[in-house]
């Protein structure tokens, strides 16, 4: 079998709440395989948002180890940090943070030059992108004008503009109707399948889960298959 994309060992991570401390990660352990798309189940609260952020290399503060595409990054200082999530790691999450005085194309198109793709490079990929998600008629309007599904879809497209061996996707439709949650969801999947990226999604969603290749659930501060 071919290496892992992500490798987690026995990472925990603690919060001090007023004077009681939780123990959210209590040993997580979880190896994804290229092209893996892995949904992370839990109930609010059960530490899924934690998990991403750690492996996004958004948060410190936790313990264990983690690997991207072979290379341990747990102990990278700020500019590897920020090497490995140009270069390795594309994000979605359940608000789309778009830029609102940019275009879609143009939210799509920042995110292929800060990963060093070439002004025609970026823009060709922002507009096949967005054109793959139906949003070819879209290109130049804003995040205010689109819909929610629109708008979603724009930050699936920024989060594929570099193309990263791993998406971390966080609700990625938690804040969408079920139909359209339903669709946005199988058409970010199918694009990331297309580009052979591997995935970890969070969602409390199991029907939504059930899209996946594989489900893990954290319960208790560790990850059980389900
Ligand atoms: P989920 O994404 O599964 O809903 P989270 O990872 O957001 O869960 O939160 C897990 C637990 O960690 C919750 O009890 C939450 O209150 C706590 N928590 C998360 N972030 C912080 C923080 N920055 N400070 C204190 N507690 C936090
Ligand atoms: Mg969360």
């Amino acid at each position: 079998m071919s290496d892992p994309v992500l490798a987690v060992e026995d990472l925990r991570r603690s919060f001090t709440q007023g004077s009681a401390t939780i123990d959210v990660l209590r040993g997580v352990d979880l190896a994804v395989r290229p092209g893996e798309i892995v949904a992370l189940l839990g109930p609010s609260g059960s530490g899924k948002s934690t998990l991403l952020q750690a492996v996004g290399l958004l948060e410190g503060g936790f313990q264990g180890r983690i690997s991207i595409a072979g290379e341990r990054v747990e102990a990278l200082d700020n500019a590897g940090r920020t090497r490995v999530r140009r270069d390795s790691l594309g994000f979605v999450y359940q608000f789309h943070h778009l830029l609102p005085d940019f275009s879609a194309r143009e939210n799509v198109l920042l995110a292929g030059l800060v990963a060093g793709h070439s002004e025609k490079a970026a823009s060709a990929r922002a507009d096949q992108l967005l054109t793959d998600l139906g949003l070819g008629s879209r290109l130049t309007h804003r995040p205010s004008q689109l819909s929610g599904g629109e708008q979603q879809r724009v930050a699936v497209a920024r989060a594929l503009a570099n193309r990263p061996v791993l998406v971390l996707a966080d609700e990625p439709t938690g804040n969408l109707d079920e139909a359209t949650a339903a669709k946005v969801l199988a058409e970010f999947l199918a694009l990331v399948r297309g580009q052979g990226s591997a995935a970890l999604v969070a969602t409390h969603n199991v029907a939504l889960a059930r899209a996946m290749d594989r489900v893990v659930t954290l319960h208790e501060g560790r990850l059980a298959a389900a």
